[in-house]
């Protein structure tokens, strides 16, 4: 059972960390960020919903979203545990986070914050936004997430670390060396691939 959840901010390669880490320990990437653009893509109701929302780099109410990660944890796949990415995001998400796990007996085991410059996310967000063309990497858009993340979000690594379970990784590196530094902060708390 491996439970986990990376934190970073936008830009910080949170994502594609996550997608490898969640594989190598066999577990699905439970990642809002996506899920929430598969819905816009597909035009479905909580696209419409969400879609102005996102684009303007607000985020998606707590309850809406919370819910949302609720059923996907309900799925047989995150029987057997998960890498959350994206979720929670502020102290109210942790809070139902939090009751959801319990309700099940069930905790974080991990927390991989991916620490960043701001002025690293920024470049490698514009780079992102050259190759992939997402709507919310807009300059005003990105500087409103980045805002949000360092108001909202950062509070919640108070949170976990009183729990004794962050892990400070060094996210300035080549994508291998990042992945390496991970790997080993898990090892130490006994969680192998
Ligand atoms: P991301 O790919 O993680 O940067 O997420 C893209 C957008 O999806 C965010 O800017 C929000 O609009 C929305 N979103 C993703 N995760 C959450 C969350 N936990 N709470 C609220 N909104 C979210």
């Amino acid at each position: 059972m491996t439970r986990l959840l990376i934190v970073g901010p936008q830009g910080s390669g949170k994502g594609t960390q996550g997608a490898i880490i969640a594989a190598e320990n066999g577990v699905p990437a439970v990642a809002t960020g996506d899920i929430f653009r598969a819905h816009i893509k597909n035009d479905t109701e909580l696209g419409k919903k969400v879609k102005a929302i996102t684009a303007g780099g607000n985020l998606v109410p707590d309850e809406v979203t919370s819910e949302l990660v609720r059923d996907r944890l309900s799925e047989e796949d995150a029987a057997g545990g998960f890498l959350l990415d994206g979720y929670p995001r502020n102290t109210v998400q942790v809070g139902h986070l939090d009751a959801f796990l319990s309700g099940r007996g069930e905790s974080l085991d991990a927390v991989i914050l991916l620490e960043v410059p701001r002025e690293e996310s920024l470049a490698r967000i514009s780079l992102r936004a050259e190759q992939e063309g997402r709507e919310d990497d807009t300059p005003d858009a990105i500087a409103k997430r980045l805002d949000i993340y360092e108001s909202e979000t950062a509070p919640i690594i108070g949170l976990y670390s009183e729990r004794g379970i962050v892990d400070r990784i060094d996210g300035v590196g080549t994508l291998d060396e990042i992945t390496a530094r991970i790997r080993l902060a898990l090892a130490a708390r006994g969680i192998t691939a």
